[in-house]
């Protein structure tokens, strides 16, 4: 550092970076995790499921207290856990009888894991716009896609708060499909007081490394179902196996997996969930501090929580105008970024323009399932989501650091340093 750099100068034009201390990766596993993980492995049983009925088919004494404790903790009447979310939304889907040619309904804003839980089945992910302030489906474009053919939605709670749950469920309900929610960000967070993940028939949670509370891998299905429950359960552990001694009829989709999550990753789960506030307070503590610094700077507008919603802050969003900010947002981020504030411009590209779909190449290499539909994949066809990802939105992973008071003042200071002194970035641009 040369005796020119002044306290005063972004650290974009060579100024001290106002985050003074590198944010480190959220660490949330303590000595109670580590002692449940300890317990288990001494038992020397890592895994009880077997893939024949009986007792064993729902798996072994810490998966089976981890999905008792998740339906006492979230009002669900079943809880089936998963190797991941991936795998909960393909066994979601699965359960839903999607088959071959027919449509599910998705949003491109999203990760991609729930786009491609259809293609398992050879459904037709439709992708339906988002709504410009929660960043989650559009229930009247839902409605307007809605066609003979659908059989599913997967609503995302995207960055910590819901979709609109219960218009969505009702429109499920009218048209007799099936609502599944994508709640890996949303743990939680609530609708009108409902928990996401449980307003939809089928929620499916993540316990992945970045989420509020983690098992490494893992992931929650929930449904008051008992069929779905019982589908669920099928397509985790090898159903093909189970169907006919459990005396099920109706075996579609039921050839099964193995979906099953570790007695270690349970018993982790179980101790991350009694602390459950643990892992939400702090975030939501953060986004609140940020949202603060932000509330008084035209043209800069943080995450919107729809009236009767409890948002549980993933990732905190910032909406970025730049005709009234006047700097393109790719230099206000470079010059957070600088101050030490990690954030991405824009989030998830719109899934329609990835590969899968833009070559039209999912399963096999002779276009299926895309072959057995008219339904295009372009770019403009979601604009809201494109204007988000290209040139609006602003995002921080909230999740993914463990931040201190103090750091999250300076992290609130950087915002408001960088937007003052903003005239300055045109030469950076
Ligand atoms: C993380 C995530 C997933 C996938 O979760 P895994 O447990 O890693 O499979 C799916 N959907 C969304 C919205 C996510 O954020």
């Amino acid at each position: 550092m040369s005796e020119f750099v002044s306290a005063d100068r972004l650290a974009i034009a060579g100024g001290r970076p106002i985050v003074t201390d590198l944010l480190l990766p959220y660490r949330s596993v303590g000595a109670a995790e580590i002692q449940a993980v300890v317990d288990v492995l001494k038992t020397g049983v890592l895994s009880s499921f077997a893939d024949v009925w009986g007792e064993a088919f729902y798996g072994g004494p810490s998966v089976k207290s981890l999905e008792h404790l998740w339906c006492e903790v979230f009002g669900a009447r079943h809880a089936v856990s998963m190797n991941s979310a991936t795998s909960g939304l393909i066994a979601a889907v699965g359960a839903a009888r999607v088959g071959p040619g027919d449509e599910v309904i998705v949003p491109p804003f999203t990760m991609s894991a729930t786009a491609m839980a259809p293609l398992a089945y050879g459904g037709i992910p439709v992708f339906v716009d988002i709504e410009p302030d929660t960043f989650c489906l559009d229930p009247e474009l839902v409605a307007a896609n809605i066609t003979p053919r659908t059989k599913a939605i997967i609503a995302v709670n995207l960055f910590g708060h819901p979709a609109e749950l219960q218009r969505l469920r009702a429109l499920a309900d009218r048209h007799g499909i099936v609502l599944i929610e994508d709640n890996a960000q949303s743990p939680f967070a609530t609708e009108d007081g409902s928990y996401a993940g449980t307003i939809g028939h089928i929620g499916v949670f993540s316990l992945n490394h970045h989420k509020h509370i983690h098992t490494g891998e893992g992931g929650v299905c929930t449904t008051d179902d008992d069929d779905l429950a019982l589908r669920l359960a099928m397509i985790r552990n090898h159903g093909e196996n189970a169907v006919e001694p459990a005396g099920v009829e109706d075996i579609t989709n039921l050839l099964g997996f193995n979906f099953r999550m570790t007695e270690l990753s349970a018993a982790l789960g179980v101790v991350q969930l009694t602390n459950c506030e643990q892992h939400v307070a702090p975030r939501q503590r953060l986004a609140a501090s940020l949202t603060d610094a932000v509330s008084d700077l035209p043209g800069l507008t943080g995450p919107h929580v729809r009236s009767g919603c409890r948002h549980v802050f993933h990732v905190w969003s910032l909406r970025y105008d730049e005709r009234i900010v006047g700097v393109p947002r790719r230099i206000f981020s470079r010059a957070l970024a600088a101050e030490g504030f990690p954030n991405a411009e824009g989030y998830q590209k719109p899934l329609y323009l990835l590969p899968v779909f833009a070559r039209r190449v999912a399963i096999g290499s002779g276009g299926f399932p895309f072959t057995l539909s008219q339904r295009r994949y372009e770019r403009g066809s979601c604009p809201v989501t494109e204007r988000m990802h290209y040139s609006e939105l602003l995002s921080f992973p909230n999740c993914m650091y463990d931040v201190s008071e103090r750091q999250a003042k300076q992290l609130a200071a950087a915002i408001r340093r960088v937007y003052h002194a903003r005239a300055s970035l045109m030469v950076h641009a």
